[in-house]
């Protein structure tokens, strides 16, 4: 049976910490705000962002909600980045994605001081991540970095398959298993044969958004299996990109889903704003 690395205890951990070094940042005067900037009303969108308000109450992070009508325009919305990017009680700057189409994504990460830059998504932050340079790092592979170190899963001298190429995931995973020392294989749409990749994998990462698109076929027995999809199955359940069912009897780790990644992702996000706050730059 395979371990169940348990993401949602982890995350537990991770905030009771950022609460710590919150109230000692507030002890010193500084304020370790975060905005949160949502344009329109895309409902998944809305949850994501009243979870965030949550963890940053829990963590003692005050949070500013800045939920603009879907019409606002692209300059609208750079006018209040760069507010955001000029105010001291703003530590970290997130935009929930995805933004409606006629705004340029881009150009709006573009515009958040890389020093607020919370999500990791800015140019210069995943450029410092290639370089391996300190910086902030984006929060979901960040948070699977952290899952591997707490279960002693040490990457160095491994095959590491991860399974996605987005710049969210899939890029800045492969590049932290790299800086980690593991030996790594970035399968995507165009992989001849991605299961045969997958079986090759003695950590496998999957983010491909893809309802459990992974069989047990696919895994090496005894492998640490990261489970990042957070999909619906045929009866609208949520599910991950892994047949955990059925994987979850030959891994030898694995994360569920929910309760695995997620979790993760919203714990970083709130040492993300802690660090940004205290101006230290992290390491892979
Ligand atoms: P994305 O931008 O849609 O990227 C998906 C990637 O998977 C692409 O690189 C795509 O390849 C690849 N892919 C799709 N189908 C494939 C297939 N059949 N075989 C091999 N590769 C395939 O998605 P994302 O933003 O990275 O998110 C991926 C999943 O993770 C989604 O379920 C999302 O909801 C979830 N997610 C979870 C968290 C969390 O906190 N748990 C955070 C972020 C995302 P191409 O590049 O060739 O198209």
């Amino acid at each position: 049976m395979a371990t169940i690395i348990d993401g949602k205890a982890l995350a537990a951990k991770i905030r009771s910490q950022a609460k710590r070094e919150a109230e000692e940042l507030r002890a010193e005067g500084v304020v370790p705000g975060l905005a949160v900037v949502l344009v329109g009303n895309d409902p998944a969108s809305r949850t994501y962002v009243r979870a965030k308000h949550r963890d940053c109450e829990e963590c003692g992070i005050p949070s500013f909600d800045y939920t603009l009508s879907e019409q606002t325009t692209q300059e609208e919305l750079l006018s209040l980045l760069s507010e955001l990017n000029g105010r001291s009680d703003v530590a970290g700057i997130l935009v929930q994605m995805p933004l409606p189409d006629h705004l340029d994504a881009e150009a709006v990460i573009a515009a958040i001081d890389p020093a607020k830059d919370v999500d990791g998504f800015h140019p210069m932050n995943l450029g410092k991540l290639v370089r391996g340079l300190p910086g902030l790092r984006p929060c979901t592979p960040a948070g699977v970095m952290r899952m591997l170190e707490e279960y002693g899963i040490d990457p160095a001298g491994k095959n590491a398959v991860v399974v996605g190429r987005s710049s969210i995931v899939g890029k800045p995973m492969s590049l932290m298993l790299l800086a980690a020392n593991a030996t790594v294989t970035v399968a995507h749409s165009g992989t001849a044969d991605v299961a045969a990749a997958c079986r090759a994998a003695d950590i496998l990462v999957v983010a491909t958004g893809r309802a459990k698109m992974v069989t047990a076929d696919w895994v090496k027995p005894g492998a640490v299996v990261i489970d990042v999809g957070m999909d619906r199955d045929e009866s609208g359940k949520l599910c991950g990109d892994v047949d955990y069912a059925e994987v979850e009897k030959i891994a030898g780790a694995i994360t569920p889903v929910p309760g695995g990644v997620g979790p993760m992702t919203r714990a970083m996000l709130m040492e993300n704003v802690v660090a940004a706050a205290r101006g230290i730059e992290q390491g892979c």
